[in-house]
């Protein structure tokens, strides 16, 4: 069976894992193309308005891989770890697709919830396992498979950087040889979710134009998981949101360090989660860490030329405060 996985929302954490965990089913991938204007214009036409920019992105890409597969893997995701619960978008992203799109094939929407306890993810691949009419070991052989190759891409993210260049080789096979560009300049930390920061056509471009400049970048995902957890030491309340808390924690660990020269936090137009973390993360900087912050709030209509004229304003205060520390405003 041909089983069709959107380019979009959790594909930037568990694509790996996912093509691993099908082919070994004996199943074949088809995974979307990168998102592009006919993507976002589908996405746009089959959502309802008020849907935040990444879950009607979802939907174009779902619309793309109609045609194209016999099967479209949409999982309710709940939780990906105990105690906490991701945005409830994810709950209901396959009922939203299902009410909004015509003419899909059949969906794979196998709930994973470990808010209780890890051990339910084998309730999830065994659930998809029956859908292809596998045995509990078939299952469980290809889960041990795709786990062993999801921990590799973990570990190649902390240890050389970015989602996007250890998953934008064109050979998945040979996540060892990412060759990452260094640092060269002033590190930045950029803050958001993975899929607004590595989806290229909502984010104009924005890795590519820092990385021009030479700018380092520190996204999330590549901070180890002890120091996320000492920075969220500093938050007065825990977040109920594991990607809120991870950006949060991130974000403290390496200001109090010291170790990032700015800020710029992308956010979605309609994120209720994005609203609060960049709220508290903006009053902290500026209050705190007296850093340049830039935030980008990303939605359909977003103009590259005023985008492009913010960016530039903000790498101009990093650039001038090497020449006249202290006398700055932090604000891009
Ligand atoms: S966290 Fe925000 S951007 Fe992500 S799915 Fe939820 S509402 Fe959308």
């Amino acid at each position: 069976m041909k089983v069709g996985i959107p380019r979009a929302l959790f594909y930037y954490y568990y694509f790996p894992f996912w093509k691993t965990f099908f082919e070994s089913l004996g199943q074949e991938v088809v995974l979307s193309g990168p998102t592009n204007k006919k993507i976002l214009k589908d996405g746009i036409k089959t959502t309802v308005d008020d849907a935040c920019l990444p879950v009607k992105v979802f939907h174009g890409h779902v619309v793309e891989l109609c045609k194209k597969t016999d099967v479209i893997f949409i999982p309710r995701i709940v939780s990906i770890e105990p105690g906490k619960y991701i945005c409830p978008k994810f709950l209901g992203l396959p009922d939203m697709v299902k009410n909004n799109i015509n003419g899909l094939p059949l969906i794979i929407d196998s709930e994973l919830n470990l808010y209780k306890s890890k051990q339910n993810i084998f309730k999830h691949i065994f659930e998809i396992g029956q859908f292809f009419q596998k045995s509990k070991l078939q299952t469980f052989l290809a889960y041990c498979k795709a786990r062993k190759k999801h921990k590799k891409y973990v570990e190649k993210i902390k240890k050389f950087g970015m989602i996007s260049s250890v998953l934008e080789r064109k050979d998945q096979n040979d996540i060892e040889k990412c060759d990452i560009e260094k640092s060269k300049y002033k590190k930045i930390m950029l803050l958001g979710h993975p899929y607004n920061i590595f989806d290229h056509y909502i984010n104009m471009n924005l890795i590519k134009k820092l990385q021009k400049n030479k700018i380092e970048l520190i996204t999330f995902e590549m901070v180890q998981e002890n120091d996320i957890i000492k920075g969220s030491k500093k938050l007065n309340k825990q977040l109920f949101w594991t990607l809120g808390e991870n950006i949060l924690g991130s974000a403290y660990y390496y200001l109090d360090n010291k170790m990032v020269d700015g800020v710029i936090h992308v956010a979605a137009f309609g994120c209720g989660p994005d609203s609060l973390v960049g709220e508290l993360l903006e009053k902290r900087i500026a209050k705190e860490y007296k850093l340049p912050f830039l935030y980008i709030n990303l939605d359909e209509q977003s103009g590259e030329a005023g985008f492009n004229t913010r960016l530039e304003a903000f790498l101009d205060i990093l650039e001038g405060r090497n020449n006249f520390e202290g006398n700055i405003s932090s604000h891009g």
